[in-house]
């Protein structure tokens, strides 16, 4: 059985969008509450019983964690511009190597917009 594992994390951070024209409200420095789901795939394991533990995403996240909650995001290098898709792709490319089974990453800024991206 392939199945999915879904794990959520939140992180505080504020940031600013340097590239958007003057007068647009993204533009101005503000905060949101992130969410940010790790999506992991894998053959779910018939003595286990799971995919991995969750445990295990959890750990492999902390680190980014660490750089990203309570952070002004524009001060993390590669988040120069930190847009949802940016931040999502940025997560990407620091979990990757440390999660083989990730297959996507949703970043949501608020309750009704979420980016989500699977590494392509
Ligand atoms: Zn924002």
């Amino acid at each position: 059985m392939n199945m999915e594992l879904r794990r959520t994390f939140q992180f505080e951070a504020a940031h600013l969008l340097p590239r958007l024209p003057e007068g647009h409200k993204c533009r101005r420095l503000h905060g949101h509450s992130f969410t940010c789901e790790v999506v992991v795939a894998g053959e779910c394991d018939p003595e286990l019983g799971w995919v991995m533990d969750y445990a295990d995403i959890k750990a492999a996240f902390q680190p980014l964690w660490e750089r990203l909650d309570h952070r002004y995001l524009n001060e993390v290098p590669g988040l120069e511009n930190p847009t949802s898709e940016v931040v999502a792709a940025w997560i990407w490319k620091e979990l990757k190597p440390r999660l083989p089974l990730l297959v996507e990453v949703v970043v949501a800024e608020t309750c009704t917009a979420r980016c989500v991206y699977r590494g392509t």
